[in-house]
């Protein structure tokens, strides 16, 4: 009989927290996931869910190598095959998943549909027990042991916790860990439209004076937006009804698809970069958006924590099970994680600041940075397999 309740138990069962169970599934761990909200697992077939990602080749690859791919209706996934991306003054920027070799140059899929497949694939797992709707509320770590309780009084132990419990994680929190904070000033607006003419695959982005407007492809005549716009944009566009909204959007995008209409409500996202100087300490590891957030302009918020999750899960299966909390496994969690997020923080941050800036000269300047990209076939390749593998 073992001394602890669990050996990982994992706070936050949201996309990363649950694959990372999912990783974990069949190996020597016993694994308790907790989630602090309930299981919503039906919804209705003909809606669509505001939150969707694109996720690049590397997380497709790592989600089914651990069974998740396969739960998911292949009816609601959608391959990109092209992206065209606008500058403020017409410049534009157009990559081909054909041009450098690929099969799509991303995949489109909601994020409650990936969620299900996940908590499908934990059903019946000897190793993986769930607890849903239960809050953590005191997080002690000592030498050999991490305790938490819970809201339901009850007290887990564990040889090592991991936050996977989102942006503003309760359990970074727990252990006084600050993040550097960036505040974009600016809010993530999401909704979904039906388009007048076919997308082909494609996504588009627009770097606007008002924001980054991001159309991506949804499966048959549907579209799902990102507007990464100031305060004042956020509030305007929550103001509108579905056809006024539906009409500005079609605009917003030079009625490139036609005419909108709204088949999901608007709903917004405040933005901001998160670094956090560390994501380990004896006991505990901090994994996705705990770990790190970056502005949504490349889409790469949740492939990073499947990075995480990916990289975290490799290293405790190849380690001793009484070995998993110890400080030296988790620093090489933490080494391994540096460069790539520090590297795609770096990227989305430069992008965001020099597209958010009325400066005539950097103006040009990324006008023609990016008419001239788009003459360099070489250049693009590379852009698009970085942005796969990532
Ligand atoms: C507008 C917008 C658009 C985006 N678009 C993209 C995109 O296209 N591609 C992409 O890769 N990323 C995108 N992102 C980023 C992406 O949404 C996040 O990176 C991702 O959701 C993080 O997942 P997570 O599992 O780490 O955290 P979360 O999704 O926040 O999950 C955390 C979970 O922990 C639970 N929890 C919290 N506290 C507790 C507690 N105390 N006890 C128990 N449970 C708890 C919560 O209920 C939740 O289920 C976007 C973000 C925004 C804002």
């Amino acid at each position: 009989m073992s001394e602890f309740d669990t050996d990982i138990l994992i706070v936050g069962g949201g996309l990363v927290g649950a694959a990372l169970a999912l990783a974990l599934k069949d190996s020597p761990y016993s694994v308790l996931l907790l989630e602090g909200s309930p299981l919503e697992q039906t919804f209705a077939p003909e809606s669509w869910d505001s939150r969707i990602y694109a996720i690049n080749g590397a997380s497709r690859r790592w989600l089914e190598d651990i069974g998740a791919w396969q739960g998911m209706d292949r009816q609601r996934l959608l391959a990109v095959q092209a992206m065209q991306i606008f500058c403020d003054e017409g410049a534009a920027l157009r990559f081909e998943a054909l041009e450098a070799g690929l099969p799509q140059l991303a995949t489109i899929l909601e994020s409650r549909e990936l969620q299900r497949a996940l908590w499908q694939g934990l059903e019946g797992a000897a190793n993986v027990s769930l607890l849903t709707a239960v809050q953590a509320v005191q997080l002690t770590v000592e030498p050999d042991v991490a305790r938490l309780e819970l809201t339901d009084g009850r007290s887990l132990s564990a040889r090592l916790v991991i936050g996977a419990d989102g942006a503003q994680s309760w359990v970074r929190r727990q252990l006084g860990i600050e993040p550097q904070t960036h505040d974009y000033r600016q809010f993530g607006v999401v909704a979904n439209f039906a388009v007048e003419r076919a997308h082909r695959g494609c996504a588009f982005q627009w770097f606007r004076e008002d924001g980054v407007l991001a159309w991506l492809p949804l499966p048959g005549d549907r579209i799902s937006m990102v507007w990464s716009c100031p305060e004042s944009l956020k509030d305007e566009l929550l103001a509108l009804d579905g056809e006024l909204l539906a009409a500005r959007v079609a605009e917003a995008g030079g009625g490139k698809l036609g005419r909108l209409q709204t088949i999901t409500p608007p709903a917004a996202f405040p933005l901001r970069l998160n670094h956090v100087p560390h994501i380990v300490t004896p006991r505990v590891a901090l994994v996705g958006d705990a770990a790190h957030t970056v502005h949504p302009l490349a889409g790469q918020g949740v492939n990073l924590g499947f990075g995480d999750a990916a990289e975290l899960a490799g290293i405790l299966l190849a380690e001793e099970v009484c070995r998993c909390g110890d400080l030296s496994v988790l620093r090489r969690y933490e080494r391994a994680r540096r460069e790539p997020v520090y590297l795609m923080q770096g990227l989305c941050h430069g992008l965001q600041q020099l597209f958010n800036n009325k400066n005539p000269f950097l103006k040009a300047a990324r006008n023609f940075g990016l008419g001239t990209a788009n003459q360099s076939e070489w250049l693009k390749r590379q852009l698009i397999r970085q942005a796969e593998n990532y």
